[in-house]
């Protein structure tokens, strides 16, 4: 039985003193519960407040990005050993807006992911279609090639995955997925992780995912919880999402 997990994308937000009380109120309003994992991702010089605000906690935190590269000169980069410096258990690979300014391809998402498992850090790897693509019938070839980019890199070890469906016309735009869409695509990459060895890899839905649409997204088959942008940083819709 796949347990439900959920993460917060802080994307470039935040500061130190906002985030305290974000973090301290998430750390009072969540408390263990069986079958449920929640986490956030934060810019990166945040990480050893986070790090402080939630050890001991049983919410994790992680990166919203890593480089495909251990060490060197790569000016702006940070490594996933770094990361795990940090206590990091997750690193976002691939997200939309990375892919989308930030040239990352296929091959790098696919490096990035292979980086991070190797430093012991559990790669979020999106994957998802624009708008265009969805209009041209092509979903499904869009993110099955994402998702197999990452797999035939991660080979054996597809299986310490978490993998995130985001359609990119969903992300920001307050304009959802309907829990059939999303399904249908989480039964897509689904097969694709069975044939790798790799169906109970988490496979999260990403894109304005708000407390009042969250469960009956999560109550859909496939669909293993959320990866959660704008509403991530309101600790009470936060919340209410890792309960939904
Ligand atoms: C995201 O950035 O991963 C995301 C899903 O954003 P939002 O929830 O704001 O659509």
């Amino acid at each position: 039985m796949r347990g439900k997990l959920v993460v917060g994308n802080w994307k470039m937000n935040g500061g130190l003193a906002a985030n305290a009380a974000l973090l301290s109120e998430l750390r009072a309003g969540w408390t263990e519960t069986a079958g449920r994992s929640v986490a956030v991702c934060v810019p990166y010089p945040y990480l050893p407040q986070a790090q402080a605000a939630l050890a001991g906690s049983p919410i994790a935190w992680g990166a919203q990005d890593v480089s495909e590269h251990d060490t060197g000169a790569y000016t702006g980069e940070v490594s996933a050993r770094m990361l795990a410096e940090f206590g990091c258990r997750y690193a976002i690979v691939g997200h939309s807006e990375r892919r989308q300014y930030y040239g990352d391809t296929d091959a790098i998402v696919a490096a990035k992911a292979q980086a991070a498992l190797k430093a012991g850090i559990t790669p979020i790897a999106c994957v998802g279609e624009t708008l265009d693509e969805r209009d041209r019938g092509v979903t499904e070839s869009v993110v099955l090639r994402q998702l197999d980019a990452v797999l035939s890199a991660v080979a054996s070890e597809a299986k310490s995955l978490v993998v995130a469906y985001e359609p990119v016309w969903a992300i920001g735009t307050g304009r959802t997925a309907s829990p059939a869409e999303a399904q249908a695509v989480h039964a897509t990459l689904r097969a694709r992780l069975a044939d790798a060895g790799a169906a109970s890899v988490a496979l999260l839905y990403g894109g304005s995912v708000k407390a009042d649409n969250a469960a009956a997204l999560f109550a859909m088959a496939d669909i293993d919880g959320g990866l959660i942008g704008g509403a991530s940083l309101k600790a009470t819709e936060f919340l209410a999402i890792a309960r939904a």
